[in-house]
């Protein structure tokens, strides 16, 4: 069965005037024929020279010593007429919109990525952490705390003392938080060393709260310990580190089934139980938690001030002792302010605005 043969509409000028004239284009025997109400004429295919393709612009059809010419619109209609007429487009134009293309569609995949990232995970996260259970954030922490205990914490060396007197305090905070019984007996202060982490604490989904001797040796004032368990205890109450572990564990899936590797999913996710980059907002939601706590108890928010200060100078010394070690064998620095974003900002904040609630 003969294929019909191609043929395209477009517009004809004669190059004297503006006028546009309506022709079919088509090809016949090595020729373009041109036919509209005028009446119709012939090229031969070796006369028509085609403008090369940019963008959406409609394409050019000239002929060999005239002013008349043809725009044709783009398209496959177009390409095959084209074809049939033996013309083939430069190199230099197939490559440049292949490339355009591909350059166009890899940005729009990236934004989308990017967007959902932003936006779609957060906003995704904060609608579900509600209604996870906090006995499942339990297991997985149970899990995580594990693998910590392996590789990075020590048991502790506090005498048991100074730790009785701790978890007292730190049981007297958590009791005048009502919204904080939801976590039951998962919500519990314990105790672990990592002279490689440095002065850190953190909360971990299921409830638990970590704090590293490296970080009361840091702050010799059980109070200023205290303002900083508060802000862990901000970040359990408005459930962050639920939301985090969720994200991370979304992006740990997609990256899972991207490269088909689980185990790395694995340390995502534990990865960012010990160092989970709260966003900004939610620093700010744990320290005006910490401070209304704080204010509560007759203290002071300029307690996480100090404490806050002690943090990013033993932050900044830390980095500078890195920064000196050439091998750089001993990673990156794990300490509290590395997963906690604008300390001089929340500093000025917490000084500046001590009584208000
Ligand atoms: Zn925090």
């Amino acid at each position: 069965m003969p294929t019909k043969p191609p043929s395209l509409d477009a517009c004809y000028y004669d190059g004297l005037s503006s006028r546009r004239r309506p022709v079919r284009l088509s090809v016949a025997g090595g020729y373009l024929l041109l036919d509209g109400p005028d009446g119709g004429r012939s090229v031969l295919a070796a006369a028509v020279r085609v403008s090369e393709a940019h963008g959406t612009a409609p394409r050019t059809l000239r002929f060999a010593g005239e002013s008349a010419f043809c725009e044709a619109g783009q398209g496959p209609a177009l390409d095959a007429l084209l074809s049939a007429l033996g013309y083939r487009d430069g190199i230099a134009a197939r490559l440049q919109n292949r490339w355009r293309w591909a350059f166009v569609s890899l940005a729009s995949v990236g934004l989308v990525l990017l967007a959902a990232y932003l936006y779609g995970l957060p906003w995704g996260a904060r609608l579900i952490a509600p209604h996870v259970p906090i006995a499942a954030m339990r297991s997985l922490s149970d899990e995580a705390l594990a693998q910590l205990d392996k590789y990075l914490l020590k048991p502790t060396a506090l005498p048991e003392e100074r730790r009785r007197k701790l978890q007292d305090g730190f049981q007297e905070l958590a009791a005048a938080d009502p919204a904080l019984a939801r976590y039951g007996d998962s919500l519990a202060l314990g105790f672990r060393a990592s002279p490689r982490i440095g002065p850190n604490a953190f909360a971990l989904p299921g409830g638990q709260i970590i704090l590293l001797d490296e970080l009361v040796a840091l702050c010799d004032d059980d109070a200023e310990i205290l303002a900083i368990l508060s802000h862990e205890l901000g970040h359990l109450n408005k459930r962050h580190s639920i939301r985090m572990l969720i994200q991370s564990s979304v992006v740990a899936a997609i990256t899972a089934v991207w490269f088909g590797d689980v185990s790395y999913a694995a340390g995502v996710v534990g990865g960012a139980l010990l160092n989970s980059g709260y966003s900004r907002d939610m620093e700010r939601e744990a320290d005006d938690y910490a401070a209304g706590m704080l204010r509560r108890r007759g203290g002071s928010p300029a307690l996480l001030a100090s404490a806050l200060e002690k943090l990013e100078a033993s932050h900044l010394a830390r980095r500078a002792e890195k920064e000196r070690d050439e091998d750089g064998k001993s990673g990156r620095i794990m300490d509290w302010l590395s997963s906690h974003p604008d300390t001089g900002e929340r500093i000025r904040q917490l000084r500046e605005n001590p009584a208000a609630d």
